[in-house]
């Protein structure tokens, strides 16, 4: 197969479907030398990249469906986390062959999460090499109303989506049985892009959780210069995990990747939109602790006694001990 009927397949299979009155500002798509993008009138910009290699970002059995969807829904956590809507896609992908059946299943994966979402594939760049997929995500936002990390205050909630360590989990599971049940929270996480849009002008800080409640959470306090204390009994979990005993289960919620929820610190007098929120969107929205003045993590069971967690979470490089 020669690479531009790779580009050609990849273009045609993904191409998804919009309403007549809305072209997605697409002024010119795949097939030149860059693509020409309008932004609605007034917006800015927002871009997040994030690159997935065999076996170290998923297991090497994984589906081109599976890499594809994941791809494209951990860079819409990205734009998520910081409130913006996402439209465009630019794809880079590493190949060690040209394989037609691959290419079908990898753009029917992409164009499942592409068109629930609205976004369009744009360009990118086809080489051959080790099967490494690497995504840049386009979307826009109303000028200074991004979610940052730095904003919390003390005295904020701390409130995560969904549920935590269900794919951590599932990648333990497999690692050593080869088998588990629950793959889908691995592979296909959905990103939380409407809880970003009602999010603005409500939350003092947002991440997306990607390597660990406690590494993200870290990020947040980092930057916004304060403290937290998280209560273990309180951090969600999927039906999956409820068999686990109490404390294996509190390390996969704190110390488990590849959760793609969104964790913000909400001002306590807007607790009361979290049940409106929750309904609107169909979504989980658990008060999971507290910020705190300063003091790093502290993570608490409900008696007041402290959990010590077996590792803070993924970190690429980090030495092996
Ligand atoms: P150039 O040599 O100018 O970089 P290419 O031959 O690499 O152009 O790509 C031709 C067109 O196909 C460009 O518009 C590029 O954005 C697009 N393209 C290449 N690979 C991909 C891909 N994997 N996904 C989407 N578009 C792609
Ligand atoms: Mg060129």
């Amino acid at each position: 197969m020669k690479e531009f009927q790779l580009i050609r397949q990849i273009q045609q299979e993904t191409a998804v479907s919009f309403s007549p009155d809305c072209d997605h500002g697409v002024r010119l798509g795949i097939g030149d030398d860059a693509a020409v993008l309008e932004i609605p009138a007034g917006q800015h910009l927002v871009a997040a990249t994030d690159t997935l290699n065999a076996g170290v970002h998923f297991p090497v059995d994984t589906s081109a469906y599976d890499i594809a969807y994941k791809c494209l829904a951990v860079n819409l956590s990205d734009l998520a986390a910081m409130g913006a809507i996402p439209r465009w896609a630019l794809l880079s992908l590493s190949l060690p062959q040209a394989d037609a059946e691959w290419i079908q299943s990898f753009a029917a994966g992409f164009k499942s999460l592409a068109q629930m979402h609205g976004v369009s594939l744009v360009g990118g760049d086809t080489t051959s090499g080790p099967l490494s997929v690497s995504l840049t995500a386009l979307g826009y936002i109303e000028p200074g109303k991004q979610l940052t990390r730095s904003g919390a205050q003390s005295g904020d909630l701390i409130v995560v989506s969904g549920s935590l360590g269900g794919a951590a989990r599932v990648l333990d599971l497999w690692e050593v049985h080869k088998f588990t049940t629950e793959r889908h929270l691995l592979d296909q996480p959905q990103p939380r892009v409407g809880l970003g849009q009602v999010l603005k002008g409500h939350a003092n800080a947002c991440i997306d959780v990607s390597d660990g409640l406690l590494a993200d959470l870290g990020h947040i306090l980092k930057a916004s210069e304060c403290g937290a204390h998280l209560i273990v009994e309180d951090l969600p979990y999927d039906d999956f995990l409820a068999g686990l005993e109490d404390e294996l289960r509190w390390n996969y919620q704190l110390s488990g990747g590849d959760d793609y929820e969104l964790l913000f610190t909400l001002p306590p007098e807007h607790r009361v939109l979290l049940a409106t929120w929750s309904q609107q969107l169909d979504i989980g929205l658990t008060v999971i602790g507290e910020i705190e003045a300063d003091g790093g993590t502290r993570c608490l069971r409900k008696d007041g006694t402290v959990f010590e967690p077996r590792s803070a979470g993924f970190e690429h490089f980090r030495q092996k001990s």
